[in-house]
């Protein structure tokens, strides 16, 4: 039986991951909330883990009289979530918390040779380099949970030693596809959190919108496949029934379809390299009927533009990119500025941050906080 750590338990990803447990033979031994303990302590007492853990301290306190009188352990804060990830005996951490507040407990897990079920790419932006580096000195596996990393993951088994000749990720271009950036300047908050294909966190929902999500993506996938940037396309998927897709010398393409449904990659980095029926309804493809592909808008979506030169230079540039665009998002959710500024305090703070090429852990904390300062200013 695996041992299941799954750090943001109670968001969508970290939901979804319980949900599917039944379907796999595990047992769950740490579960995180920021602060939502009602559904953390539900969920504690359906899979009594060993330890659980609220970020915000008070969140942690009150957590900790709800399950008094459980034998499960309540921490709190950043040392309660790095133990979580660490300390709690799991064989393999499903890393869904949002932003770069990942980064620590992902390394420390990495470092306790915990094999990572990975949501979380703001990790592998800020600090793709190191994380990818640790990995293969430890010599644990990250098992992407992101649907296009995950398909590009399957993908990839076709080629038998062959490097991939191209990654062609997929974007569904979000609520906005087809706008000018012109148009979409002075979108509403609830305009720009109507993604019409999933249902995910408010941060990664905005990311869609503007579609940085994809520019994160691309960073991603860079340092998952050890691939250059300017070999991954992205291509606009309306549908969302293409995951992504590889292709190879000969020209040959191999892509992974379904139903878009973040249970079975989250299933797959948890069962891999065995595959075990999925509650997730069927693709058919003949209701499918069609599928349609179009070049992105890099003038109506600068965010691609400005994580392809993020992508191109490496170094502090993924965090800075992250960082800066982590606090604008925050800004435009609380209403502090417009849907078109969140691009532009992104490309502010790499404008203005100097650039470091080869960065250690301190840079890149450096480097995140230097990019949320001058996003905020
Ligand atoms: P979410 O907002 O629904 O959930 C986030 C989780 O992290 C919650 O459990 C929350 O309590 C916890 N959290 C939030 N802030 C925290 C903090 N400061 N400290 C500790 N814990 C904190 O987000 P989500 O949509 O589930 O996304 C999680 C990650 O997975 C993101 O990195 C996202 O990009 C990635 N991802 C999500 C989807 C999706 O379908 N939702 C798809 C692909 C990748
Ligand atoms: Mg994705």
């Amino acid at each position: 039986m695996k041992k299941i750590a799954i750090l943001g338990s109670t968001g969508s990803i970290g939901t979804q991951t319980v949900d599917i447990l039944p379907s796999i033979d595990a047992e769950v031994v740490a579960l995180t909330t920021n602060r939502r303990i009602d559904l953390l302590e539900q969920q504690a007492r359906a899979l009594r883990p060993k330890m659980v853990c609220a970020c915000e301290e008070q969140a942690a306190r009150d957590l900790k009289v709800k399950l008094a009188d459980t034998d499960t352990k309540v921490l709190s804060g950043m040392d309660g979530l790095t133990a979580c990830a660490a300390e709690s005996g799991a064989d393999i951490v499903v890393t869904a918390v949002v932003g770069m507040v990942g980064l620590l407990p992902t390394l420390a897990a990495i470092d306790a040779g915990k094999d990572i079920a990975l949501a979380n790419k703001e990790t592998l932006v800020c600090a793709g380099g190191l994380v990818m580096r640790a990995a293969r000195d430890k010599g644990v596996k990250i098992l992407p949970v992101d649907s296009e990393h995950s398909a590009i993951f399957q993908c990839a088994q076709a080629a038998h030693g062959n490097p991939l000749a191209k990654i062609i990720l997929t974007a569904s271009g979000g609520p906005f596809f087809g706008k000018t950036a012109a148009e979409m300047r002075h979108v509403t908050r609830e305009q720009a959190l109507a993604h019409p294909n999933w249902s995910m966190g408010a941060k990664i929902t905005i990311d869609s919108a503007t579609m940085m999500n994809k520019g994160l993506e691309l960073i991603e996938a860079m340092w998952l496949y050890d691939m250059a940037p300017e070999d991954i396309e992205i291509v606009i998927h309306r549908e969302s029934i293409v995951h992504s897709a590889v292709e190879f010398a000969d020209g040959a393409m191999i892509a992974q379809l379904g139903l878009p449904d973040m249970r079975l990659p989250i299933q797959y980095a948890l069962t891999y390299p065995a595959r075990v029926p999925c509650k997730v309804p069927r693709l058919n493809l003949a209701e499918a009927a069609k599928l349609t592909f179009y070049a992105p808008d890099y003038e109506a979506f600068p965010a691609l533009n400005l994580a392809r030169q993020a992508a191109a230079q490496k170094g502090d540039r993924g965090a800075v990119l992250n960082g800066a665009n982590e606090a604008a998002v925050g800004l435009f959710l609380d209403g502090k500025i417009a849907f078109g500024e969140i691009a532009e305090r992104v490309a502010r703070a790499l404008d203005t941050i100097p650039y470091r090429r080869e960065v250690t852990l301190d840079d890149v904390l450096a480097a995140d906080a230097a990019a949320r300062a001058a996003a905020r200013a």
